[in-house]
Parts: C-alpha cells; structure tokens; sequence
C-alpha cells in the first residue's frame, strides 16, 4: 500500500488529492484558493464530510502546509505525519519535447521544466513552484511530474510540425505539442478496457470538453494527432477561447482596426469562443437559452458542435477504421445535447446515437449508441487526478 498525493498547481491555487494506491482509492481531494490574496481558502472532502476554512494563506508554502496540517488531523487516521506520504504526482502542463513519460523530478528535471517556462508562461512558473514547496513539505516523499503533452509526443512529424519557416522549429521549438494528455490519456484505456479491446489495440477518438477542450486521435493506444497545438488555443470552440481561426484576421485586427497585440491576445483567450458568440461561457447557460429559442445561443452551440463533427471526421480519415468515440471532461460528460447534435446524420460514417441511452444520466462509463451502432459511442467520466496518482505509482513501483 502507497499514499500518493497528486497535486496541481495554479498561480493562486493548489488542487489535491490523496490516493491510497494501487486500488487507487481517493481518501481526500480538495482546493486551496485565493493564495496571495489576503485571506484565501481550503475546501475539502474526506470521507463524504466537506470541510472549508477561511484564513490568510500568504504563499504557496502555506497551502501545501495547510494540506498537510488536515491530512495529519487525528481524527481521520489519513497520515501521522508528512513521511506517511511515498510519492507525490505534480500535473505540469508543459513538458516540450524533453518528456515523453512521466518522470522523477531530479535538479535537472526542474530545469528543464524551467527551460518551458516561455512555452507555457501561465501554467509552468506555478507548476515549478509547487515543486519546489512540496520539495519542502513532503521532503521524503519522490516528487513525479506528469506532464499534460507527453500523451501526445506520440505525434508523427507531419501532424505536429506546422507549415513555418523550418528554422522556426528548430530554433524555437515552434510545433503541436497538443494538451489534455493525461484526460486523453485516461479516457482511452478505460474506454479500450470497456470494449474489452486491449488498449494497445485500440482506435479511438478522444473529445475532452471541459473549459478547454481538445480531441485527439487515438491508433493502436497512441496519441497520433490533437486539436490543440503549441499552446492551448487551437481546435475546438472553447468557454472563452477562440479555436482554429485564420491568422490573417489578428493583422486585419492590427493593421486596418488599429487592435494592440495585447489586446488581440486577450480577445483570442478571453473574449471568444462561447462567450464570444454568446456571451456565455458556462454550456449549461447556453443549453437553457437553446431550450428557450434564442436564436444567438443556438447558432453559437451549432457553431461549437460542428466543429468537433469536422474533427471526428478528419480523424476518421488520419486513423481508419475506429472502435469508439469517447466524450468526457464537464460538457462531455453531461451534455446529451452536444452529442447528440456532434452526432447527426454520421450513420455512413458508422455513428449512430440512441436517443434515450444518450438522456440518460450516470456517473459510470456507458455506451450511447444504438446495439447495431458499428463505431461505439462512450461516456467516460475522466479522472485526471486518478491517472496522476496511477501514472506515478507505475513510476515508482
Ligand atoms: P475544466 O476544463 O475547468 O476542468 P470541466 O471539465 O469541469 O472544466 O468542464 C466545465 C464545463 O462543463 C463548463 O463549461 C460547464 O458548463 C460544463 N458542464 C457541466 N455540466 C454541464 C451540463 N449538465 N450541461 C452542459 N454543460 C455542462
């Protein structure tokens, strides 16, 4: 038996987990917030009993220490002190070209996690300095880093490299790297698992629609193209992100309207997407306005279902013959609307959705396609938190 603690840092933010490994039972998961921001927060669940506290959380450090102090509470027998903790697993967005697995962070490691700090500049400075805190409070435990690419370094050459100036790639580094990995990752085996295919075996397309969201081409087990490229903003329709979109609209933008750089950057993150064509970023909001008939709601999520139907089809022809489609993260997972309309009228291409399987709400993986449906159509609830704790146990094990 192993206690391993999965963590994922934010700029103001630590998101946990402890699991009791391998049987990969969560004991604990929960939130510390508002770090830096006068008085921040830490929710938590232990045992079905939701706990929150309100106090100053100055730093990082605090936080982590914070979790430790509820992990140790005697009164839920989780850890008696920060040793009882083997490992823990560090979600890092960013791994570049340098990680193709999960890995033991080492001083090299770290700088190199440093060396992607440009790659990713929201994500990786707060990922490194969660390392450095746990580095601290949990001194004896192996520190692993499970990056959100490494899925994808499966990509062949011509899916990730973009049609630029060569030096552009070899300088720079400038090239898919694609994101999600470790959803995308999860969703596969589980859902192969579920087929009763082995996972090394299977051919699938993932669609991880969260906030974010991302699909990816799944061959023999293997990552082999994915919407988003090197940084997370291509692809699909986000929350608030834009998605594929000509380039040549942001010099439009520049050079005609008289937009700043800056002010386009955070147009194409922040403005677009639903909230762009909708104004509403939550898909919940937008499905009660479509329920209602508005018109600006209803093009909105046919413009964000028909993007996804062009990928499946495109990732039909990159990969063949499929087994399944695969929905997860909130939207997948919930949505009966979204896939139903993602899959209208693709019957010749083998899809076919059961209309009552799909309204039918579970927290379990299912099938909602019609018996004869000659692709599968899955549910699958993601578990990124879990397939850390899984990725660092089969590490250390
Ligand atoms: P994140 O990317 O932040 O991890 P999630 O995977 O939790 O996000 O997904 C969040 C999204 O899921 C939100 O846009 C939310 O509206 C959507 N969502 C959750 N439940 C539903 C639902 N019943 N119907 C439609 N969308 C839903």
């Amino acid at each position: 038996m192993m206690k391993i603690l999965v963590i994922n840092t934010g700029s103001s933010s630590i998101k946990f987990a402890l699991f009791q490994m391998p049987n990969g039972h969560e004991l604990v998961s929960g939130l510390v917030e508002q770090i830096g921001e006068g008085i921040g927060a830490i929710s938590l669940e232990i045992n079905g009993e939701k706990h929150s506290e309100k106090l100053e959380i100055p730093n990082h450090q605090r936080g982590l220490t914070l979790v430790g102090t509820w992990l140790m509470n005697p009164k839920y027998h989780l850890i008696s002190s920060p040793d009882e903790v083997h490992a823990i697993g560090h979600r890092v967005v960013h791994g570049g070209e340098s990680f193709q697995e999960t890995t033991v962070i080492n001083s090299e490691v770290k700088e190199k996690i440093k060396e992607l700090f440009g790659l990713a500049p929201l994500h990786n400075p707060p990922n490194y300095e969660g390392i450095e805190v746990a580095e601290k409070v949990f001194a004896k435990a192996t520190q692993v880093a499970v990056f959100d690419t490494a899925f994808h370094q499966s990509l062949p050459p011509k899916a990730f490299h973009y049609a630029l100036p060569k030096y552009l790639y070899a300088d720079y580094g400038v090239r898919v790297y694609g994101f999600h990995g470790t959803s995308h990752r999860y969703v596969a085996r589980v859902s192969a698992q579920y087929l009763g295919i082995e996972p090394q075996k299977a051919n699938l397309i993932t669609i991880h629609l969260g906030n974010g969201a991302s699909m990816a081409a799944v061959k023999n087990g293997k990552s082999i193209d994915t919407s988003l490229g090197m940084t997370p903003l291509s692809g699909l329709v986000m929350g608030t992100r834009v998605g594929d979109v000509d380039p040549g609209v942001i010099f439009y933008l520049e050079e005609e309207r008289g937009y700043s750089i800056q002010k386009v950057k955070n147009m194409l993150n922040r403005e677009s997407g639903m909230k762009g064509l909708a104004g509403d970023n939550d898909l919940r909001a937008i499905t009660e306005r479509v329920a209602n008939k508005e018109e600006e709601a209803q093009l909105a999520l046919d413009i964000y279902c028909y993007r996804i139907k062009k990928y499946i089809g495109a990732y039909i022809a990159a990969i063949g013959p499929i087994h399944a489609i695969v929905f997860t993260a909130g939207v997948g997972e919930n949505s009966a609307i979204v896939r139903q309309m993602v899959c209208e009228e693709m019957t010749h291409l083998g899809i076919e959705l059961d209309q009552t399987k799909n309204t039918i709400r579970l927290d379990e993986i299912r099938e909602v396609n019609v018996a004869d449906s000659r692709v599968k159509i899955l549910v699958t609830p993601t578990n990124e938190e879990l397939e850390i704790a899984n990725q660092t146990y089969q590490l250390l094990k």
